[in-house]
């Protein structure tokens, strides 16, 4: 089977999934999207409000800044994937529960290994810290680990991992915005290379 039906699979599991409780509030999951060849894949938390209704990720004032940071670097939304840790809407965009990370991150992880991406880049703490626990490394504060390089090998090769705040935070807090701006040129660095 190809990639692509691999994928579409896994998103009629989504669609019809309730695994956790977060499908009973959903108007739409979330599942993802972009190039099933990419070379970078961008993890987010969750679907928010936009998101949720359109069942589209980074659609909303946060996906106005990731499509600022992506044309930063010359990358169209085409050339990318894009995920989030959560297909379900939690309510009023509270935090994920561990539960319902458990519960979902299957789905990223056949996601990961369908596209087996270069570079996975987690966007904000939650992303960061499921996917230092999933390669294996400690644990650290998404302020002392933004915009630096983690790389492991593994059975598909060299994975690179380059956590990022996630671009929400650059709607309240503008001088984050710059410190994005900067690490995505890191991702430049790493991808012309
Ligand atoms: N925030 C996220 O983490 N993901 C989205 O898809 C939208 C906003
Ligand atoms: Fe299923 Fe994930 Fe939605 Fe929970 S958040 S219902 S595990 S798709």
């Amino acid at each position: 089977m190809l990639v692509e039906e691999h994928l579409d699979h896994v998103r009629n599991q989504v669609l019809e999934c309730r695994r956790c409780n977060l499908w009973k509030t959903r108007t739409n999951p979330v599942f993802g999207e972009g190039s099933e060849t990419a070379d970078i894949m961008f993890i987010g938390e969750a679907p928010g409000f936009s998101e949720d209704k359109q069942g589209r990720p980074f659609v909303g004032r946060a996906g106005k800044i990731l499509d600022e940071l992506l044309s930063s670097i010359n990358l169209r939304r085409e050339d990318v994937y894009i995920a989030n840790i959560l297909k379900c809407r939690p309510p009023n965009n509270r935090n994920p529960e561990t539960a319902e990370i458990q519960a979902c991150t299957e789905y990223l992880d056949r996601q990961i290994e369908l596209i087996s991406p270069k570079v996975l880049v987690p966007l904000g703490s939650f992303a960061g810290q499921y996917l230092f626990e999933r390669y294996g490394f400690e644990a650290e504060k998404i302020s002392l680990v933004h915009g630096k390089v983690f790389q492991k090998n593994t059975l598909y090769g060299m994975i690179t991992i380059v956590p990022m705040y996630h671009p929400a935070v650059a709607t309240y807090n503008p001088s984050k915005k710059s410190v994005l701006l900067d690490d995505f040129k890191v991702l430049q660095d790493i991808v012309t290379k």
